[in-house]
């Protein structure tokens, strides 16, 4: 093969390299902003859940024990989906993981603001 075709065909190879990682970067942009949506969606649904809750203990709670049951455990199914999620976005960003709680925690922080637990 002459020089020239063995440039080509390192040209060819070196942009096929770059598209493929141009693309895994665009994928985990779009993942982390369906992620930032989900959570945003969960947030919202938690605070209705919230008021639902609130609703049901204002009126008369001893009537709607399963009602009163529904809400507490959709509140901690969306509590625990949202701390997953906020781990997943944080180890996509590569920030650093609280060894106590395991939640994100920002570059620099001297401790964590979830916890407490000093990071080092
Ligand atoms: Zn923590």
């Amino acid at each position: 093969m002459s020089d020239f075709n063995e440039k080509v065909d390192r040209t060819i190879q070196k942009a096929k390299e770059y598209a493929g990682e141009a693309k895994k970067a665009t994928e985990k942009m779009i993942n982390v902003q369906k992620l930032k949506i989900e959570a945003a969606t969960l947030k919202t649904k938690l605070n209705n859940e919230y008021a639902a809750f609130g609703k049901i203990m204002f009126s008369k709670l001893d009537e709607y024990p399963q009602e009163t049951q529904k809400s507490i455990d959709l509140i901690k199914e969306y509590q625990n989906r949202l701390a997953e999620i906020e781990v997943e976005i944080g180890t996509v960003k590569g920030k650093p993981l609280c060894p106590a709680c395991g939640k994100p925690v920002e570059e620099g922080m001297s401790f964590c603001p979830y916890c407490g637990q000093q990071m080092n």
